[in-house]
């Protein structure tokens, strides 16, 4: 019986690419750095410290970016504005509120990312029974089994009646299946399973939960 879902946040309920963009067009007009340059510098940050805090992974990118045009000096005011203008346009996909609210009546709703995307920062405040921030209180980021872990206590649940739904493959796939989380894997592309690790279900859009989850418990 399947009591709690668990859901990843950036890219699978909250649309976080518009308010990325946002954020570092904002910094682009304030600096002449080229978004692209932003952007660049933010991805190869992202793949070489992806065991650091967002927020660190977005300041060491920024402060790269902006020294290659001689604007270091303007970081502190820069993150200060990409962050203001990141979370004034952070919201979640739309659908998600109602997909939420059709969920809330049968379900336990748990909200647990690896980043920065707080809820009540990204239109999702009060949607939550329990919410896990990675590199808060000791847990560590998707996929050690301890992130998890959190998320099993936190749902004061086995792993068998919790879900954890998202849309990237290592971290809420392989990650929560070797737990024993169920998992769905939110696939909008259409992509190939890229491991050897089976999702539950494989949905491409949030829509399927509900009629998704309604039939794998009147199955038990
Ligand atoms: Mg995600």
């Amino acid at each position: 019986m399947i009591t709690t879902v668990a859901f990843d946040a950036d890219y699978t309920l909250v649309d976080l690419l518009p308010a990325v963009l946002a954020g570092l067009d904002a910094v682009s007009a304030e600096t002449g750095v080229p978004v692209g340059v932003l952007r660049a510098d933010a991805s190869a940050h992202w793949a070489a410290t992806p065991h650091l805090p967002a927020r660190e992974i977005r300041i060491a990118a920024m402060r790269e970016s902006l020294a290659r045009y001689g604007h270091e000096a303007q970081l502190d005011e820069m993150v200060a504005l990409f962050f203001d203008v990141r979370y004034a346009n952070s919201r979640p996909y739309t659908g998600v509120v109602e997909m939420l609210a059709k969920l809330r009546s049968d379900f336990r709703l748990g909200y647990a990312t690896n980043a920065n995307s707080r809820s009540e920062l990204c239109g999702l405040g009060g949607q939550f029974t329990f919410e896990i921030y990675a590199l808060q209180n000791g847990v560590p980021k998707k996929p050690a089994a301890e992130f998890f872990h959190a998320v099993l206590a936190a749902a004061q649940a086995e792993p068998a009646e919790v879900v954890y739904v998202g849309d990237t493959y290592a971290h809420d796939v392989a990650g929560a299946a070797a737990v024993g989380l169920r998992t769905v894997w939110l696939n909008r592309g259409g992509d190939p399973v890229p491991g050897e690790v089976v999702p539950d279900a494989v949905v491409a859009s949030l829509d399927e939960l509900p009629a998704l989850l309604s039939r794998w418990n009147a199955a038990q």
